[in-house]
């Protein structure tokens, strides 16, 4: 009998424990299901859906390779698998296991009604496997990387199996074209150039970081530099595994336990909405509940919420990197901490505006990652900072060497010198082109710093 191989975030064949045990088994039966309903309000985002689209098509096109093919299907997909298993008679489904708090709901319901066998492999260590000495849960990142070092390295990857049986007939399925995945706006239709998805460009993308890798401890914090892997949206969609991404890199040498730490941030993401699984909607202290957000009805914090998602708030580092998250639906991490930290702290705006906008915009947009790195960042999160230490953007800018990433990413400003361009206004040289600040820093530090007394 034919098994089902149920694709999510893991669109890749290397590597792939649950299409190794299915092609094991018998027949399989590959198929993805788009679910918008399970998520409900956290259904995948624009640039999300631009990407899937890509990979989809990419692994249609190996599985082709292979004598195998991609059935889509569009639904709730508890209730698309079931439909598919009485279709072609196929009792069990393989899956790698997801830790997002709808995906486990879906895991429930398919277990319901068919024999669902869950895979881990999407991170380097089974989240909620590593607990602390008295058995519970880390919340804090750095004991919590100390005690996941100890399982490393992760298994040495397995490789891709060598042919996938075929069914001797195949189910009907969607058409790709038809699910209209591919955002008409800004530009996203054509693409985002810089980028491949599919598992043969997360392959590529690992190839050329290696190259530079030596250089990440130093470079990475600088936008202006391509210092960083890049890794995030192929890894969020699960093109290639950790695991993989790890042994390779050990395997090409040099020092890259600073690179192998962002990849244990990841893995604690996951361990965070495994514990709470609302950290989307509720801060992780309490305590912040209190606190009085500018009111998001009111249409002056609107049109300033505006000019942050359109770069127009007068702070260049700040504009340049909301710009380039439109322009390529990713932003330098660096970056990424600077202009979160000014919505939620200068703007007092509530961080879970700023975390929706990354959510639909991001192609790495992740339940995990982002909402623990917006509550790291916002301070209200169950480990970050406290909420009293203010970035000042400007000073960032300076110190990480943004001006040519300004440059490239705010045009406008791209005459001004490296002593100007990181704040014009202050220099006397903002063009007319360029807005003024929305607030000036201090006025702004004197607000965020007032809300939070007494909480
Ligand atoms: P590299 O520096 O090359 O790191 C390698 C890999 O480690 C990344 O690809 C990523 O998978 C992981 N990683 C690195 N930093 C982090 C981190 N802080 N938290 C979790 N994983 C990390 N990352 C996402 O993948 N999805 C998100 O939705 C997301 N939202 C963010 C929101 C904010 C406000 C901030 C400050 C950070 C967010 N990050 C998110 C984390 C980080 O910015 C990106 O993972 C990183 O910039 C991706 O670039 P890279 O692949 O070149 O990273």
């Amino acid at each position: 009998t034919p098994v089902l191989l149920w694709f999510r975030r893991d669109l890749r064949l290397s590597d792939q424990h649950a299409l190794l045990a299915a092609a094991g088994e018998g027949p399989v039966i590959p198929v993805y299901v788009l679910d918008d309903e399970t998520p409900k309000h956290r259904k995948m985002g624009g640039a999300s859906r631009w990407w899937l689209h890509h990979s989809l098509a990419s692994l249609d096109k190996s599985l082709r390779d292979k004598g195998s093919r991609l059935i889509l299907r569009r639904g709730k997909a508890n209730e698309e698998l079931a439909k598919l298993a009485e279709e072609t008679g196929a009792g069990r489904v393989h899956a790698i296991r997801h830790y997002e708090p709808w995906w486990r709901n879906a895991e429930r319901a398919v277990a319901k009604q068919l024999d669902l066998v869950c895979h881990d492999g999407n991170y380097l260590v089974p989240p909620g496997a590593i607990t602390t000495g008295s058995g519970t849960p880390y919340k804090i990142y750095t004991p919590f990387w100390r005690a996941l070092k100890e399982h490393m390295p992760p298994a040495d990857p397995a490789n891709r199996p060598h042919d996938i049986p075929a069914p001797s007939n195949w189910p009907k399925s969607d058409r790709l074209e038809d699910w209209g995945l591919l955002p008409t706006k800004p530009n996203w239709a054509t693409g985002f150039e810089d980028w491949q998805p599919g598992e043969e460009g997360a392959r590529n993308r690992i190839e050329s970081f290696l190259n530079h890798a030596a250089e990440y401890d130093a470079q990475r914090n600088l936008p202006s530099v391509e210092g960083s892997s890049r890794l995030s949206p192929h890894l969020h969609f699960g093109e290639v595994s950790p695991g993989y991404v790890w042994h390779r890199s050990w395997q090409a040498g040099g020092s890259v336990d600073v690179f192998l730490g962002e990849l244990g941030w990841r893995d604690y993401a996951q361990n965070v909405i495994l514990q709470y699984p609302e950290y989307g909607v509720k801060n992780g202290r309490d305590k912040y509940d209190a606190l009085e957000w500018r009111d998001f009805r009111s249409s002056t914090v609107r049109d300033e919420f505006d000019a942050w998602t359109k770069g127009q708030t007068g702070y260049p580092i700040v504009d340049a990197g909301m710009r380039q998250l439109w322009a390529t639906g990713w932003m330098h991490n660096r970056v990424r901490m600077i202009a979160a930290s000014f919505l939620v702290k200068h703007l007092l705006i509530d961080w879970r505006e700023g975390e929706r906008w990354f959510w639909d915009t991001l192609v790495d947009a992740d339940y995990g990652s982002n909402t623990t790195n917006w509550q790291w960042v916002a301070g209200t999160g169950i480990d970050a900072n406290m909420f009293q230490r203010i970035m000042a953007p400007l000073t960032q800018s300076e110190k990480f060497d943004a001006a040519d990433y300004i440059r490239e990413w705010v045009p406008e400003l791209a005459d001004l010198s490296d002593g100007a361009i990181h704040d014009p206004e202050a220099a006397g040289c903002r063009p007319k082109a360029y807005p003024e600040k929305l607030v000036a820093h201090r006025a702004a530090r004197e607000r965020a710093l007032s809300a939070v007394k007494g909480l």
